[in-house]
């Protein structure tokens, strides 16, 4: 795991002087005002957010401010943000925090998503940012972050549950909100569906950079991916599996330097033809399948 976190190595530095750029990000949130925003921030931009999230904190300051007032007034201080139903889901969750929660914003997130207009990411992120939870919080651009550095892949070339896996356990614990809202930034910022992978503070350990910028790696055809290297892929698998025994594709991954799907074309190869034994999970290529040493190979 060490040596996977070490992949965003730089991450962090990156991110300290972006630290204080929005209002939302203070030391030692309200977590009142952290689920404000990041209900704001589900479909509008950070910059676009900023004032309402200002003049409406002015308007509803605590939790009681927000459950006690009409539905219509917190309509009206919405307006110019759009997509209102988001007002009146926040309107609804102050008054089951007030009723449900002693009129504390719950820490934890499975109580978070319980509450209306608060899906799995905002749980995970209001718990991260303001209270500090070690839960990753995995949006379409944390998403294709992680693919990226850690499988050498696209998205939608990975598993939902492998990002996941990846992410729980790449999650910065001493930091966990920092963590999290630096992806975020990364991803707005850098890691776009066009990386700029020059500006990219983790690219020393990323398995993508330059790959996606540069055309030719581009158009090179996936499947059969790799004839001229497979060779060496399955030999570097095969060294591993003897010098270390059963282990994880991912820790195949790490240990050969190879991206998951050659890993996992030549574990399939490798176990066709009897050299490895390889769980169903293997087979299908997520990182958490194991693979060893066929006994009779
Ligand atoms: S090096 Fe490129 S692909 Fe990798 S995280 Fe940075 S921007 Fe994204």
């Amino acid at each position: 795991v060490a040596g996977e976190v070490a992949r965003l190595d730089g991450l962090l530095d990156w991110y300290a002087p972006r630290r204080g750029a929005y209002p939302w990000r203070r030391p030692n949130p309200d977590p009142y005002a952290v689920l404000v925003s990041e209900v704001m921030l589900q479909q509008t931009q950070a910059a676009r957010v900023v004032p309402a999230f200002e003049s409406f904190m002015a308007r509803f300051p605590t939790v009681e401010a927000l459950a006690g007032a009409p539905a219509a007034a917190v309509l009206r201080q919405w307006s110019g943000l759009g997509y209102n139903r988001r007002a009146v889901a926040l309107s609804r969750a102050a008054r089951a925090i007030a009723r449900n929660h002693g009129g504390q914003v719950p820490r934890d997130p499975g109580a978070l998503a319980s509450l209306p207009g608060v899906g799995p990411y905002t749980a995970s992120a209001v718990a991260s940012f303001a209270y500090g939870s070690g839960v990753p919080a995995i949006d379409t651009n944390v998403r294709r972050i992680l693919a990226r550095v850690f499988h050498g892949l696209e998205p939608a070339e990975v598993p939902a549950g492998d990002v996941r896996l990846t992410a729980e356990e790449a999650v910065d614990r001493t930091d966990p909100g920092a963590w999290n809202q630096a992806l975020m930034d990364l991803g707005r910022e850098v890691c776009r569906a066009r990386p700029r992978c020059q500006a990219c503070p983790v690219a020393k350990g990323c398995w993508s950079a330059g790959m996606l910028s540069d055309p030719a790696a581009r158009a090179r055809p996936r499947q059969p991916p790799f004839e001229g290297s497979l060779r060496q892929v399955r030999g570097a698998v095969i060294r591993e599996l003897a010098a270390a025994g059963d282990q994880s594709v991912r820790s195949l991954v790490r240990r050969t330097g190879h991206v998951a799907d050659r890993i996992a074309f030549a574990v399939a190869a490798l176990s066709a033809e009897g050299m490895v034994e390889a769980d169903p999970a293997a087979l299908d290529g997520r990182v958490e399948g194991r693979v060893r040493l066929a006994e009779s190979g």
